[in-house]
């Protein structure tokens, strides 16, 4: 056993800060927590003195595969697929020094996630735990195809989901509207029909996975929340009708608020391309007011950032708490998101998501108070999973 004294732990279900808190660690899983606790005579005890602790971070939309370069779809077509996999590896090892202790991986090609996430599980990888979605489906010629598995009509979307399922995937991704990344698309175009959609989601909702939406124009969001997808990504072109019908359906929103906002702020001036450039630009204000419409509509939130897309880099996930403030969220609101929201809608909240008796001991040691300034998230001194001390020297 282990103990941990003197740090304020962000409880994120009461919505506050324990002051002078206690955190007793047996092998994988918090045994007790809280300023009542007393520490067993002869523990091992850490002074986590002028610390804070929150939850092991969620980052629901991550793409592993893709480095986070300038245009990381050309590094990708260029590359020799094994040094792809072994940088996302560092990539993965990066994510989870920032804090994070579990991603969902939205998309990549070959199944190679799957694979990531299968070595995660057996040890031979240290990084986050991973939940993934294969190939993303998408109509032919549609966002993403290059890596995706297009399909038209409901017969070829559905053979397609099972497809997907029969890989072992987590987590079936479509694609309801075009985006940024992919020449040629409009982000605010629908693309797979809400039948097309309904399909998939059955077909995944059948074998007991949920179902998750690239979706930023509002007709696709639509169509996709209609046909009961379970989170809509991006959600750059909300309106009141769609955050209402989210709100009453509880289907999840994940912004990826930063993935827009490196592209602008590096710009095509450090290798963007100039395409992905001009469709952000055009975009941004929309996609930090929908943000806004949806939180104050009560849509529930998980966090996630799309890393791996231009200047989104591994290893920076958690700023997007800093854009979800800048959003409207209070920083506690945003750390809710990060940890019990993403929980919830990975359906680990049983055993992640919060600081608490029995589940694992996934914690993050910042130094400060991100709930007095969220940036303090990013002071990062120890990073725990399972019991282990995995980055940082607490
Ligand atoms: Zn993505």
């Amino acid at each position: 056993m282990r103990a941990y004294k003197n740090f304020k732990m962000v409880d994120v279900k009461a919505g506050k800060v324990v002051e002078n808190c206690v955190i007793l660690v047996e092998g994988e899983y918090f045994k007790e927590v809280g300023a009542d606790v007393d520490i067993p005579e002869g523990v091992e005890t850490v002074d986590l003195v002028g610390k804070t602790v929150l939850p092991g971070i969620i980052d629901a939309h991550i793409h592993s595969l893709s480095d986070g370069s300038a245009d990381p779809h050309k590094v990708r077509e260029e590359e020799n697929d094994a040094f792809t996999i072994v940088k996302a590896v560092r990539n993965m090892e990066k994510t989870l020094q920032s804090g994070v202790t579990h991603i969902r991986g939205m998309g990549a090609s070959n199944f190679y996630d799957l694979g990531l996430r299968d070595a995660e599980k057996a040890g031979f990888l240290s990084g986050p735990r991973m939940q993934v979605s294969g190939r993303c489906i998408t109509m032919t010629g549609g966002h993403g195809y290059k890596e995706g598995r297009e399909a038209d009509g409901t017969a070829e979307v559905r053979k397609a989901a099972r497809e997907q399922l029969k890989a072992g995937v987590d987590v079936v991704k479509i694609m309801a509207t075009g985006g940024v990344m992919t020449r040629g698309v409009e982000p605010g175009s629908p693309q797979l029909t809400e039948e097309e959609i309904r399909a998939a989601v059955e077909e995944a909702h059948k074998a007991g996975r949920k179902t998750a939406t690239h979706a930023q124009g509002t007709e696709g969001i639509k169509n996709a929340v209609r046909a009961g997808i379970d989170s809509v990504e991006h959600g750059i072109f909300l309106d009141k009708e769609v955050v209402e019908m989210m709100a009453e359906r509880g289907t999840f929103l994940v912004a990826t608020l930063v993935a827009p906002y490196w592209i602008v702020e590096y710009g095509v001036e450090n290798g963007v391309p100039e395409f992905a450039v001009e469709k952000s630009k055009k975009l941004i204000d929309d996609h930090m007011n929908s943000f806004r419409m949806a939180k104050e509509a009560g849509v529930k939130i998980a966090m996630g950032t799309d890393a791996g897309t231009p200047f989104n880099k591994h290893g920076k996930n958690t700023y997007e708490l800093k854009k979800m403030v800048e959003a409207g969220m209070t920083p506690l609101e945003a750390v809710q998101a990060a940890t019990l929201g993403g929980a919830e809608l990975l359906e680990v909240e049983d055993v992640l998501g919060s600081i608490e008796a029995g589940k694992y001991a996934d914690m993050v040691v910042v130094d400060g108070n991100p709930l007095d300034n969220v940036e303090d998230v990013f002071n990062v001194e120890a990073v725990y999973k399972a019991g282990s001390l995995v980055a940082g020297t607490c």
